[in-house]
């Protein structure tokens, strides 16, 4: 394999990092890695320039919990990967509640576009997205992003070991 050959990876969090639950998570207690995930991260960081995370998460817009309680969550899941030798260069959240018509909800391509602006040097058609739902699809494609969909009987860790293989 190539090492950096491609520019970016983008990843949705809930589904791909870490298990989805039911309602938003809201404290690291709640939030689980997916089976393997620590290890692929660390494998992809090797493989790309940087990795992305991109994800919406409204339980900020709806008052469950606060911008604080998302970044320091954000910063032990960030401790975790790094002890695991993974690396990523930055997150992108969506606060805003699905009626609020902003630009960066997922499947709008807004958070893609804003990484865009902070790392010029990102080259879209030389990435890829990772997400479990079809609006992580919508929005790679709507930039020219080739996005991979996840779930639980085809996880990040699956596609890894696939992608490195080529
Ligand atoms: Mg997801």
């Amino acid at each position: 394999m190539n090492s950096k050959k491609y520019t970016t990876l983008f990843l949705d969090r809930d589904g791909v990092i870490n298990h989805k639950i039911d309602g938003y998570v809201q404290c690291f207690s709640e939030f689980h890695f997916m089976e393997g995930a620590l290890k692929s991260i660390s494998l992809l960081t090797k493989y790309f320039e940087r990795i992305i995370i991109v994800t919406n998460q409204q339980g900020i817009g709806k008052k469950l919990m606060k911008e604080q309680d998302l970044l320091f969550l954000h910063s032990q899941m960030i401790l975790e990967i790094e002890r695991n030798g993974g690396k990523v260069n930055k997150i992108y959240f969506c606060p805003h509640l699905s009626t609020s018509n902003c630009s960066c909800r997922k499947p709008k391509p807004g958070m893609l576009l804003k990484s865009k602006e902070d790392f010029p040097e990102i080259e879209f058609d030389k990435s890829y997205l990772i997400g479990d739902s079809n609006s992580d699809i919508q929005a790679a494609f709507s930039v020219g992003i080739k996005s991979f969909k996840v779930s639980k009987e085809y996880t990040l860790s699956d596609w890894t070991n696939e992608f490195l293989l080529d």
